[in-house]
């Protein structure tokens, strides 16, 4: 692409917070040294340390405390870390930046504290403005009814329009309905429903594309609020650990989004390495995929990258969207948006091209449905090594296990969706009944299977924070500690599996294990220093581990004193 090429060259100019400075001469000592910590490098031919240094934007050495600080010159920096826990810094493999800035409802758990995050948020906004959130659940509600008078009570006059965690559906209060005419009258959408009480009256729930009667008023975002949007999204990420996100959504940036990271490049705050997608075609053209190809391969060493395409397959299990093999409790297949002659015809063009192919595939029959289409586009193709992927691939037959492995397929997992919530387990769990609730998100069924596991959020579906997904694959339970013992405990993994997945996995699902995910000489200076040692502390205090210090290419992108 055109804006990586520009922005590489606006980066040199402006020679700031480059992936790539200058580098410094082969022999010269260490800008700063790392003493005194326990380090879980992610190398597997060294998996401890006490100390590293770092020389431009990598590691230049990992070892004892003696062998390091032997390499310190007079200007060299030492850093005593006092036995803190060092990690490599976390990659995030299924992220999206969010459309729009929102309140947060997630977990919420009540109309009271929807209520009350909704007048905090409200309150940076300008007077009158809409007020938008996401992340709330049907729970949340008595009786689940998610009703808009929760929303007049505290808003009777200022637009609000909520949506639900997974984006399936969206809550709008009177003044909303008000502005967007939506009223008794108002016929169901074709793609969406108008949910009304009993004496035809919206109640201001509106499903699917229903949702968008209203959301078409939102304001379209700014150059600036993008900005703004990206810069507090980084923010966020790096006082996580974050630094890497690899961006899933379908279609690739919008032009807004592009513009906003290549400004962030461009003035030295991009404090992440990015990766997005290109567009998806169902029929690309060849042409056109080549120079695609040639842009991606350009900006390899840039902050921001490319190289794949998304693409959804199905549904989700809640909604019953999933395609399962067999049917639902109660019925029904799901929905593929794709069929297995076009899915595959589109695989193998891409496979062909050289670009790697993400697939939203949820039930095992979308896996297998997409497991197939990479199979036959290698064989078609006589193509190896393109590491497609399948995004979320959450209820895999037992029998595709080793499909992985064999096909080189990643499987592109979400620690945090084992949840055992209400939702988890009052819906999803029934739908799909104990023997296929047993391999679902089967973390350890996956490592056993040898597949290469790479852990992402879904993030603003869930949040991002990594160390609530190692909690959750290592406990399967609640951040409340529930249920005892964990949900379906045989598909727990440990904190080590745990971490691979978010760190050296990552890097090796977007083609960049030589570059990053372990703390090794050579590699960018990617890492994380833990407030507790997650490797030592009980499963259940992994939540009281925070972030102290991220560093991203040898800078600091995050420090727990000066947040
Ligand atoms: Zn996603």
């Amino acid at each position: 692409m055109n804006g990586f090429r520009r922005s590489l060259t606006a980066l040199a100019a402006l020679c700031l917070f480059a992936a790539s400075p200058p580098a410094p001469a082969a022999d010269a000592p260490p800008e700063r040294i790392y003493v005194n910590a326990r380090v879980w490098t992610g190398a597997p031919e060294r998996p401890s340390a006490e100390a590293f240094a770092v020389r431009g934007d990598r590691f230049l050495a990992v070892g004892s405390d003696a062998a390091v600080r032997a390499l310190a010159g007079p200007e060299t920096q030492v850093v005593d870390l006092g036995g803190r826990r060092v990690v490599p810094g976390f990659n995030d493999a299924h992220w999206h930046l969010p459309a729009r800035k929102d309140a947060r409802l997630d977990g919420a758990g009540s109309v009271a504290a929807i209520q009350q995050r909704l007048v905090e948020y409200s309150k940076t906004l300008p007077p009158d403005s809409w007020v938008t959130g996401r992340g709330w659940m049907p729970t949340d509600f008595p009786d689940r009814d998610a009703h808009r008078r929760y929303l007049d009570v505290i808003f009777p006059d200022r637009p609000v329009v909520i949506r639900d965690r997974d984006g399936h559906q969206a809550l709008a209060n009177t003044q909303a309905l008000r502005l967007a005419k939506v009223t008794r009258d108002t016929p169901d959408p074709a793609d969406g429903i108008v949910v009304r009480d009993a004496d035809g009256e919206p109640t201001g729930l509106l499903k699917e594309g229903a949702a968008s009667l209203v959301r078409k008023l939102l304001p379209p975002l700014t150059p600036q609020d993008e900005y703004r949007l990206l810069l507090d999204e980084l923010a966020a990420a790096a006082s996580f650990g974050l630094t890497s996100l690899q961006d899933a959504s379908e279609g690739g940036p919008t032009e807004l989004e592009s513009g906003a990271v290549e400004r962030a490049m461009a003035e030295g705050r991009l404090t992440v390495r990015y990766r997005t997608a290109l567009p998806f075609e169902e029929q690309p053209d060849p042409r056109r995929l080549r120079s695609r190809v040639d842009g991606c391969r350009a900006a390899h060493d840039s902050l921001h990258t490319c190289g794949f395409v998304k693409l959804i397959l199905d549904g989700t299990v809640d909604a019953k969207t999933a395609v399962m093999l067999e049917p639902y409790v109660g019925g029904g297949n799901g929905l593929a948006f794709l069929s297995q002659a076009t899915l595959d015809r589109a695989v193998a063009a891409y496979d062909r091209a050289g670009l790697q192919v993400e697939i939203h595939a949820i039930g095992d029959g979308a896996i297998r449905m997409a497991l197939d289409a990479c199979e036959r586009a290698a064989r078609t193709n006589g193509t190896s090594g393109r590491r497609h992927r399948i995004e979320h691939v959450e209820v895999p037959a037992l029998a595709d296990l080793p499909r992985f492995r064999e096909l080189g397929v990643i499987a592109s997992t979400q620690a945090i969706f084992a949840t055992p919530d209400v939702s988890t387990l009052e819906n999803y769990a029934p739908l799909i009944g104990s023997e296929r609730s047993a391999r679902a998100q089967p973390f350890r069924l996956f490592d056993e299977a040898g597949a290469v596991q790479a852990f992402g959020s879904d993030y603003p579906v869930y949040p991002m924070d990594p160390l609530l997904g190692i909690y959750t694959a290592v406990t399967r339970q609640t951040p409340a500690g529930t249920p005892a013992g964990g949900w379906y405990p045989g598909n727990r993994i440990g904190v080590e599996a745990a971490l691979a997945h978010y760190t050296r996995d990552a890097a090796y699902a977007e083609f960049a294990e030589t570059d990053k995910g372990s703390i090794t000489p050579g590699r960018y200076a990617d890492f994380v220093v833990l407030s507790r040692d997650i490797l030592a502390i009980p499963p259940a205090e992994l939540l009281d581990a925070r972030v102290l210090l991220t560093v991203m290419g040898g800078r600091e992108t995050y420090s727990a004193a000066r947040p």
